[in-house]
């Protein structure tokens, strides 16, 4: 299936990009297509703000839509940044001053206290107006200090519970600590929100394509 990516994030993008190649369907970002737009993300939950960039992007471009709205929520800090984790810092999408936040907001907190998980809601639109929309789970931890030079976002800092093999193993646990940004780009998407999420989409795109059962 060919779709059009409802994003401006590049780290984001370049993740969709891989998961959907590796899956047999072709992307392109809203920017390859000309779009500039961005809409306002104004829902209080991953669901709802994946099925608003889903629905804008794709009324505006009359193509097949999938959006991914994700984010970080920390046990200690009672879910926070959730649905904020892009603009944590005040600002929309500097990455590190969000992890210097992070990292002033947890530095009391004792490693058995920094329990976490990021969140995926992915949403399929589609021209008709039909819509899916699946969620991902990845539960781990955050670290003391950034590991890592892969991948985005606060991905020097989580540390997620298991690593794993595409297709084959998602369950191997991370027993040597590594943080997102530590594995490679084939392990992180085997256990990942993202990755997770866009697998349940996988097993029921062909379905909700013919029927819009979701
Ligand atoms: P949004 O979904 O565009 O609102 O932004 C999600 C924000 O959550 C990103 O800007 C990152 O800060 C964070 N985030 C989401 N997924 C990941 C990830 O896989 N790694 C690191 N940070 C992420």
């Amino acid at each position: 299936m060919d779709f059009i990516a409802a994003t401006n994030n590049k780290g984001k993008m370049a993740e969709i990009r891989r998961i959907l190649e590796r899956m047999g369907h072709t992307v392109q970002s809203q920017r390859e297509a000309g779009i500039t737009l961005e809409p306002e993300e104004n829902g209080t939950t991953f669901a709802e703000n994946a099925k608003i960039k889903a629905k804008a992007i794709c009324e505006v471009s009359g193509r097949a839509t999938i959006a991914d709205d994700s984010g970080l929520c920390v046990d200690a800090l009672g879910g926070a940044p959730g649905v904020y984790s892009a603009r944590y810092s005040g600002v929309h999408g500097d990455d590190e001053a969000n992890n210097d936040k992070l990292l002033r907001e947890l530095a009391d907190v004792p490693e058995e206290k920094r329990g976490a998980h990021f969140a995926s809601c992915v949403c399929v639109y589609l021209p008709d107006g039909r819509c899916a929309v699946y969620e991902g789970i990845c539960p781990g931890r955050i670290g003391f200090e950034r590991r890592g030079d892969n991948g985005f976002g606060y991905d020097p800092l989580f540390i997620p519970e298991y690593t794993g093999i595409p297709g084959k193993d998602a369950s191997i646990i991370n027993r040597e600590g590594r943080s997102y940004a530590q594995l490679t780009a084939d392990e992180k998407d085997a256990v990942s929100h993202r990755g997770q999420a866009m697998k349940k989409m996988e097993a029921e795109l062909e379905k909700f394509i013919a029927d819009g059962v979701q």
